[in-house]
């Protein structure tokens, strides 16, 4: 009898890319290589790339053919009102200014509306965004539900905004010095969490009673309308394209990363309803980026996001999407790491504070765990922690959130079950070892975004994974005919 059918992603593969595997020497050398970073290893010596999912995302047959269809011209590219009309039928926003990626948005965004002196709350922070808003002179607050910041609570949408929360930072500040609120769809440092139809509508509610203005940003929108449809009772006869245009219509304006949910390597857009503030956009697009029609783009890249808009919203797409980093996540959960649950959306959240609890906050268990795991593997991760959190701007210590992270990010359309199994049995193999992985401290810290370029060493020891552990050799086990012994 069976127990279920399978599923099988809604692609077949038209042209492949050869990837490698190392051996243990060579990555042991080419972490410490890279400072015990893993943004700086070289991507030819990762297997299977798990840093982001930003840009990551393999292209259609038929982004790539429209990619063929790029009007260069520096004016009035046809492919910017192809863009144009995408971003209106499928998120809704009249006024579109393009960007070459989120962060262009988020710095014309923030320079339009914050003032030296303002306050911008935010269901917690981003690395860029948060940057954009205080380099112009605003300060951030995180008014996320608690539950936000407990790995192991299953809320069903752990980006929520706590209203109290809110209510208290506007009663405090004054309404007048908080220009907008920032709600992330899904929240990418909360473990990819979702944020429900009711919570925005309550937001835009209160918000909007106050003259304050709703900014989303929508990189992962689609990601959270598919979890809405599966979670909200009220949206589950919706089809996802009707949620985003329902979550977005509860809006006044979105920054976009494309690289992200649009399916594309490059691109970001703002989007916004005001016409006043779209001219005001568009007079600084030209500063930062490039002339209103291209944004820092090509007219291919443009053609590529409007195409890729379309296909992202499609039902058999989202959901092999978000099926995949569950089936991961599923795997790493059986296997008792400690993961953040729910499984979110582009992601799975490996919580590092607890499966390294032997390292002190201060070692940076997050940054070690992310280097182990490519010793051990071959599998590139990212930190999201201490580290990427950086320091305070007024006081210059470390910033300790209650999240310290690995993410293993699963790229669109690029990788199959197959790759999520090895992922799961390099995670699990370095779980078993886990008390093998030393903690780690700065040699070079930048003054901005450190997380890109820090370079570290071991605390007391020359690796950061004792190479005694797992045995065999890690170079091969996938390709060896095992027997059964
Ligand atoms: C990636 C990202 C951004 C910034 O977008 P870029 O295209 O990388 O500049 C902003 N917000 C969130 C939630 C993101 O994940």
């Amino acid at each position: 009898m069976m127990r279920h059918r399978s599923w099988a992603e809604p692609w077949k593969i038209k042209v492949v890319e050869p990837i490698h595997m190392t051996t243990r020497a060579e990555r042991e050398r080419h972490i410490r290589e890279a400072g015990f970073n893993t943004f700086l290893i070289k991507s030819e010596d990762v297997y299977i790339d798990l840093l982001t999912d930003s840009g990551t995302n393999a292209m259609s047959d038929r982004q790539w053919a429209g990619m063929m269809m790029g009007d260069e011209a520096y004016a009035g590219s046809r492919n910017f009102y192809h863009l144009e009309k995408a971003v209106r039928d499928v998120y809704g926003y009249p006024e579109l200014i393009p960007t070459h990626q989120g962060r262009g948005a988020e710095n014309i965004l923030s320079q339009i509306l914050i003032k030296p002196g303002d306050h911008i709350p935010g269901n917690m922070y981003f690395t860029t965004t948060r940057l954009h808003q205080e380099l112009a002179g605003g300060a951030f607050h995180d008014v996320i539900i608690d539950e936000a910041h407990d790995p192991a609570s299953e809320h069903p949408f752990k980006g929520n905004v706590d209203l109290a929360k809110l209510d208290a930072l506007v009663r405090e500040v004054g309404a007048e010095r908080v220009p907008y609120i920032c709600v992330a769809l899904t929240v990418n440092l909360a473990g990819g969490q979702p944020v429900s139809v009711a919570n925005l509508r309550a937001v835009n509610e209160y918000c909007h009673a106050r003259g304050i203005k709703v900014m989303l940003d929508a990189t992962r929108a689609v990601e959270n309308a598919w979890f809405v449809q599966q979670r909200e009772p009220e949206m589950r006869d919706r089809t996802v394209a009707e949620i985003l245009r329902l979550m977005c219509d509860l809006s006044d304006g979105a920054t976009m990363s494309g690289k992200k949910d649009s399916l594309v390597n490059i691109g970001g857009w703002l989007g916004l309803r005001d016409p006043s503030l779209g001219e005001r956009a568009r007079n600084l697009v030209v500063v930062y980026e490039g002339l209103h029609t291209y944004g820092g783009l090509a007219g291919r890249d443009l053609e590529a996001m409007a195409i890729g808009i379309r296909e992202s919203i499609e039902e058999d797409y989202i959901r092999s999407r978000i099926g995949q980093v569950y089936y991961l996540g599923e795997q790493l959960r059986e296997g008792g790491v400690p993961i953040v649950l729910p499984i979110g959306g582009h992601a799975v959240f490996i919580d590092a504070a607890a499966m390294l609890s032997h390292l002190p906050r201060d070692q940076f268990p997050a940054q070690a765990l992310a280097a182990a795991l490519y010793v051990e593997g071959g599998v590139r991760a990212m930190e999201r922690g201490a580290v990427s959190a950086g320091r305070d701007p007024k006081t210059g210590e470390n910033r300790f959130p209650r999240l310290e992270l690995v993410r293993l990010t699963i790229p669109r359309r690029v990788y199959t079950q197959a790759h999520m199994d090895v992922v799961a049995e390099s995670v699990l193999a370095l779980y078993a070892a886990r008390d093998r992985v030393h903690g780690l401290h700065f040699t070079y810290e930048p003054e901005y975004l450190r997380f890109f370029q820090a370079r570290f060493e071991p605390v007391g020891s020359l690796k950061v994974l004792d190479s005694a552990v797992v045995g065999a050799d890690h170079a091969d086990p996938h390709f060896v005919l095992q027997t059964d012994d």
